[in-house]
């Protein structure tokens, strides 16, 4: 006898006020609806009708200490019993004490904050800060890069996403940073990458002019765009480049600061300290939004006598700062940061290494800390990537038949382009993060059956 399919279960409530109403970001509403997420615990959340994933992608690789941390939902909850908003103009206990604690944390000499509501604020506003200390309009970025949405954060972001959004506002100028397994200047090494890759901004600022140039805004370790960690003595450099020519470098660690790569700063690695730095979601992990901007003393000696031309009406609000205050406090109290960079060099690192020996589809593997991108290929000999990097719809189908083997069998992936990137919360338990490899493997088999 034939049975009959189970129906489907008619859409919740949710369900459909989502699809009849919102408007997701970079969505449209004919895509595929979204499962429902009704809660989550530490590196695992579920979605209404039960089915449970676990979190290889910290949700927008900002969830560093997993979902509904006690200690972080109490002190949200505490402020909101208190004060919940407040005018920035005015001063409040949980602004002051987060600015202390990012300060604190912070690079040598970057010891002012200015808080915004997430990342591409920051970036907006390290801008005009770098452009009012330096009295010039151009900022150089990178061609793969991200930086944010709004008007200006997506101008000088380097990544396809920026191109409906042109011609956007005058005085960016995109350059090559390095990236050895795609080398835009067909270097052999890491270390050739490196110094080809500065001697190529250093005749950027030449061609330009440095006397027009404001700044230099990167990613210390590029993330939306590729996981590209830089090889030793790219940023010194480019820390050079800036003090030679009076420009000042802005750090964007809106994804990696706060502990993803196994430092508070990625830029930490290297020792470098930048003139500004831009932080968001790992700050308070997302729980309340915010971001900001870290400035150098002698940036923000401007401000000793007159107004910071820029603000927001939710700058330093009382509850996102409340959540950083408990936030920093994990991270220290838990040692979130070591067990990032532990992870790292202990499990992720040599599992991944075994995979890429183990499935032709894997080209790359590349990471630092809790941070790791595996790059998928149809050929690991030419390097043809699985899909181009800005694939979409039926081009992009074999990512999409990847990112659906991992969610079947359990497994959050972000999968963005050619690339599976690893950014599971630093929460995550030694057995769950080996299980969650060990999906990543079977779902590779996947992947490679599109291989020649
Ligand atoms: N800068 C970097 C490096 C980012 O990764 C992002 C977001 O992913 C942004 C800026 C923009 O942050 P937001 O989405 O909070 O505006």
């Amino acid at each position: 006898a034939q049975r009959e399919a189970a129906p489907e279960p008619a859409p919740s409530p949710a369900a459909r006020s989502d699809r009849e109403h919102l408007l997701r970001s970079w969505s449209s509403y004919a895509d595929a609806p979204p499962a429902v997420i009704a809660g989550g615990e530490g590196a695992h959340f579920w979605d209404e009708q039960g089915r449970r994933w676990l979190d290889f992608s910290s949700q927008l690789v900002n969830l560093n200490v997993g979902h509904q941390h006690p200690r972080l939902v109490a002190a949200i909850r505490a402020q909101a019993e208190t004060l919940c908003t407040l005018a920035p103009y005015h001063a409040n206990a949980a602004t002051s004490e987060a600015a202390r604690l990012i300060a604190d944390v912070a690079p040598p000499g970057l010891n002012r904050v200015f808080f915004t509501n997430g990342g591409a604020e920051a970036v907006e506003n390290a801008i005009r800060m770098a452009r009012l200390h330096t009295g010039r309009h151009k900022v150089l970025t990178a061609y793969r890069s991200y930086h944010g949405a709004t008007a200006g954060a997506i101008a000088a972001s380097g990544d396809p996403r920026r191109w409906p959004s042109e011609p956007g506002p005058p005085g960016i100028v995109r350059f090559w940073g390095p990236y050895a397994y795609r080398s835009a200047f067909h270097a052999a090494d890491a270390a050739q990458e490196c110094e080809r890759a500065l001697a190529h901004l250093a005749d950027t600022i030449a061609a330009e002019g440095p006397q027009g140039i404001a700044a230099i805004l990167l990613e210390t370790v590029v993330g939306a765009n590729g996981v590209l960690v830089p090889p030793d003595g790219y940023l010194q450099g480019v820390r050079a480049l800036c003090d030679a020519h009076g420009i000042a470098m802005i750090a964007d660690e809106v994804m990696v600061g706060f502990g993803r790569c196994g430092q508070w700063f990625a830029i930490d690695h290297w020792g470098v300290v930048p003139d500004l730095i831009t932080f968001a979601k790992g700050v308070n992990a997302g729980y309340v939004p915010l971001g900001g901007v870290i400035l150098s003393e002698a940036i923000a000696e401007r401000y000793a006598h007159r107004a910071y031309p820029g603000g927001l009406t939710y700058s330093g609000h009382p509850l996102a700062c409340a959540a950083a205050v408990a936030c920093i406090g994990i991270y220290r109290d838990e040692g979130l940061i070591e067990r990032a960079r532990v992870l790292g060099e202990t499990v992720i690192a040599p599992e991944l290494e075994r995979l890429r020996l183990r499935h032709p589809s894997v080209g790359d593997v590349r990471g630092l800390g809790a941070f790791w991108g595996l790059e998928l290929v149809r050929n690991p000999v030419n390097r043809e990537p699985l899909v181009p990097f800005n694939a979409s719809g039926a081009e992009a189908a074999p990512m999409a038949e990847f990112a659906a083997a991992c969610k079947q069998r359990g497994l959050w992936p972000f999968v963005v382009a050619n690339r599976l990137h690893i950014a599971p919360p630093l929460v995550i338990a030694e057995q769950d993060l080996r299980e969650g490899l060990a999906i990543v493997d079977a779902a590779l088999d996947v992947a490679d059956r599109y291989c020649v």
